[in-house]
């Protein structure tokens, strides 16, 4: 179990002061001059020590990503964006972080910004997350009035704007491309790459997009050195993580632990086990919905990092883990994930456009077990067409949950299709 001592997000729960000056005794805003006067390479080196790998859901390594940035300016201005666009269901670590803990967001971009040359960032907030707008918009004024930002910002010698834009509510705006479009006020469409941000992104400038928790750990690895950030976790998959675990647990939470974590301990821990105990349970996704499902007797002894979690032909993901007892209608749990992704999809590809209602309509089906046996494999098939043959990856996250479905509970679909066929299935008919 991760220590006190060793935890980045001490106000998670906003049982602490959250302004400025509960911040500050916390140890936020210490010494930030001094880490940016040690330069550019060393903040990007330290970065890549640190081994911090995006914790958006793609798990690409942050310092990597930095360092793609241009060293010297062509003239054109570089970005920091930082995607607070949570949308994923069931994942909810950002917001406690911006509403609880805002100084730690609000340093990092600063720090973060003078790595990649840039003297503006842009937050890119979720339309429904009004009252952790409310309360990072408090906090960056805070800034502003303490001279944290603007002019000389933290008497660092670098000029630093930071602003916050409200999304509309779509999910596909967590794209990063989308976001940019939807920032520079237009439909919020994924873009086709290359180029990509780093060389053309937002108003055609260099342009980074990390995810708010990427950002916010910045200022404590600094500090503590990225050699201790890389302490937790196995090889490759580094650090403290905050995991948002929901459904069929006894006591659904948030909480930063350390990367590499069993799932058993990460549960019995800070959830208080499994509702109805650990024979009760059924399925979990591990990463947010988009990541296929995995069966429950496989995760007792998972371990939750990136490698781990692919091996198993899932993913970490957004480390938003949703975990569902034997109570549940599996099918139907995955059909509403469908219909999600269908709702969603920009409409711009036809894999996706047509894919996504065509797999929720067979799901629909599928959940009332009004369908033939073979169509099991037809809407493999199709899902197999639609992912990876899409602009961007909401393709993919539509087609995966479904393949976990199929992957894990065949023998269930099966069932309830020759039980229809006897008429023996009880009206299960999707809303
Ligand atoms: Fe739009 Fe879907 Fe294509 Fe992404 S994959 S660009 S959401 S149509």
């Amino acid at each position: 179990m991760l220590k006190d001592q060793d935890r980045i997000f001490t106000n998670l729960y906003g049982m602490q002061d959250r302004s400025l000056k509960g911040a500050r005794a916390r140890g936020a805003w210490d010494g930030t001059a001094d880490l940016i006067a040690k330069g550019r390479d060393w903040i990007v080196s330290e970065m890549k020590t640190s081994g911090l790998r995006g914790r958006g859901g793609a798990g690409f390594p942050t310092g990597l990503k930095w360092s793609f940035m241009p060293k010297e300016s062509d003239g054109r201005p570089a970005y920091l964006v930082v995607n607070a666009d949570e949308s994923e269901p069931g994942t909810c670590k950002d917001r406690e972080i911006m509403r609880h803990d805002p100084h730690t967001l609000i340093e990092g971009c600063l720090i973060a910004s003078f790595a990649m040359n840039a003297h503006a960032c842009y937050i890119y907030i979720r339309g429904e997350y009004i009252r952790e707008r409310e309360a990072l918009q408090a906090a960056i004024d805070e800034a502003y009035d303490a001279g944290l930002l603007g002019k000389n910002a933290a008497k660092s010698g670098w000029d630093f704007y930071l602003y916050l834009h409200h999304g509309a509510g779509a999910y596909i705006c967590g794209e990063e491309t989308a976001l940019l479009e939807s920032l520079e006020g237009r439909k919020g469409m994924p873009r086709m790459k290359p180029p990509f941000p780093a060389g053309a992104g937002l108003y055609g400038c260099p342009t980074t997009v990390n995810n708010v928790e990427s950002i916010a750990v910045v200022p404590t690895i600094l500090r503590r050195g990225g050699a201790w950030f890389a302490g937790f976790g196995r090889p490759n998959n580094a650090g403290t993580k905050i995991f948002a675990i929901s459904g069929h647990v006894n006591r659904p939470c948030v909480v930063e632990e350390a990367m590499s974590i069993t799932f058993e301990e990460l549960i019995d821990t800070h959830c208080g086990g499994i509702r109805g105990g650990w024979d009760n349970l059924k399925a979990v996704i591990p990463g947010g919905s988009s990541v296929p499902c995995i069966r429950g007797e496989h995760m007792r002894e998972a371990i939750m990092d990136f490698d781990y979690l692919r091996d198993q032909k899932s993913g970490l993901g957004t480390a938003a883990v949703i975990v569902m007892d034997k109570s549940t209608d599996i099918i139907k749990a995955i059909w509403r994930l469908s219909k999600f992704y269908k709702h969603e999809s920009c409409g711009q590809c036809t894999p996706c456009r047509e894919g996504t209602g065509w797999m929720m309509r067979v799901m629909d089906r599928l959940v009332r077990g009004e369908a033939g046996l073979e169509e099991i494999d037809m809407l493999w098939d199709v899902s197999k067409q639609v992912e990876g043959h899409t602009i961007c990856a909401l393709g993919d996250a539509a087609a995966w949950p479904i393949q976990g479905l199929i992957r894990n509970f065949r023998d269930e679909i099966e069932d309830r299709i020759r039980a229809q066929m006897k008429g023996r299935t009880p009206a299960m008919a999707a809303e």
